[in-house]
């Protein structure tokens, strides 16, 4: 049986990002990791994207960045926009590609597919494997997009459309997301939010191809790359187990009214390893009471009245675009909580927050 001093359960999003933040940071020069990472190989399976609130170690994976978006609804139609908080995408083919090729270097590192020849009795364990639990009462933000090329340069690639609601709620929550990288590439995707438990809503391949042909009236493509999944909006309930420590979605860094967790497991790297050496003992860290308590009324809100949805998110984007990315992304103060507060309709939020 081999030791190790750390074990990373997930060599995905979080498992790789924190094994890239102790090697940078020299945390491994005298400690042994082991990463246990089922798959094969890796390449391109999701494409991050998030409002660059804070630095991180990736700025080269980024594939494309943007100071404008644009929200619609069904009569509305409203363009935004921040130059302090670029909106980034990045590829993951690349993130992989950067962190194994910085991490082979270092001998202390090893993957594994499992952990049947590994003592783990004494090490401390990172965990981004998530329970498999799902309940009817659970809502999941689930998603199918593709990647394509046009025959002509159609988009204009300087400003993102980060939500399109004018569609076909079939009373959930539905609504197209177009990132433009060229002026002749884009990656849409069709994201709806519900509980999993409706089939019907499944047809992604119908959805994007009436979208692209009736909406965007492109008629000419190739598909490049597609992506398909599905983030809980809800934390899921790992066993707590002394030596080890959840990180990534598995560890609550999915902000739950957005889905967004890219930064979040940034964050978190950082916290591990400025701790790691006490990191037992380490409070653990989450991603804010003040969001996890806002975010549960506006979830209560989108479960109770899905067809209100496109309007509360049309009318949150009217504030001020410094306090709502702050806000989307939990880096707000009080003053952008309550501009953005102010947008939301009060009374339906009171009512929900019992
Ligand atoms: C398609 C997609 C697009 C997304 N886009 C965004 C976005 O734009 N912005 C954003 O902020 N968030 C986004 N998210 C949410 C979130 O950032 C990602 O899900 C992110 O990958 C979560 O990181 P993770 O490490 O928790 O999980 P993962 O990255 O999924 O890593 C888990 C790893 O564990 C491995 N594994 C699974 N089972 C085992 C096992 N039994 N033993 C060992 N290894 C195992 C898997 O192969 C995988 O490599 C997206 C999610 C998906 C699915």
């Amino acid at each position: 049986m081999k030791d190790f001093d750390y074990i990373i359960i997930g060599g995905g999003c979080a498992g790789l990002s924190l094994a890239y933040e102790l090697d940078a940071k020299n945390k491994l020069k005298d400690k042994t990791l082991a990463i246990i990472e089922t798959r094969g190989d890796y390449k391109r399976d999701k494409t991050w994207s998030f409002w660059k609130v804070m630095d991180h170690n990736f700025e080269d994976c980024v594939i494309k960045s943007w100071d404008n978006f644009s929200v619609n609804t069904e009569t509305g139609h409203h363009e935004i926009q921040n130059k302090d908080y670029p909106y980034q995408t990045i590829d993951s083919g690349l993130f992989y590609e950067k962190i194994l090729k910085r991490i082979s270097l270092n001998k202390n590192i090893k993957f594994y597919k499992n952990t049947e020849s590994l003592n783990i009795e004494n090490s401390i364990i990172f965990n981004s494997i998530p329970p498999k639990s799902n309940s009817e009462l659970n809502l999941w933000q689930h998603f199918k997009g593709v990647e394509i090329k046009t025959e002509k340069n159609i988009f204009d690639d300087e400003i993102f459309n980060l939500m399109d609601f004018n569609c076909d709620q079939r009373k959930n929550v539905h609504f197209f997301y177009t990132l433009p990288f060229a002026k002749n590439k884009a990656l849409i995707e069709t994201t709806w939010l519900s509980k999993l438990n409706n089939n019907t809503l499944n047809d992604y391949d119908t959805q994007l191809q009436d979208y692209i042909k009736n909406i965007l009236k492109i008629k000419n493509y190739e598909v490049k790359y597609k992506e398909q999944g599905a983030i809980p909006l809800f934390f899921p309930k790992s066993e707590k187990k002394n030596n080890t420590i959840n990180i990534g979605s598995a560890g609550g860094m999915t902000r739950l009214s957005t889905g967004y967790t890219f930064l979040n497991i940034q964050d978190h790297s950082r916290y591990i390893v400025n701790q790691i050496e006490n990191i037992k003992k380490a409070k653990i860290y989450d991603i804010g009471k003040k969001y996890k308590f806002l975010d549960k009324i506006f979830l209560k809100v989108l479960n109770r009245y899905p067809e209100k949805m496109p309007n509360i998110f049309f009318n949150m984007f009217q504030a001020p675009s410094r306090s709502v990315i702050k806000f989307l992304s939990n880096k707000s103060n009080i003053l952008d909580d309550l501009t953005v507060i102010l947008k939301m309709p009060k009374w339906l939020f009171i009512k929900n927050i019992f």
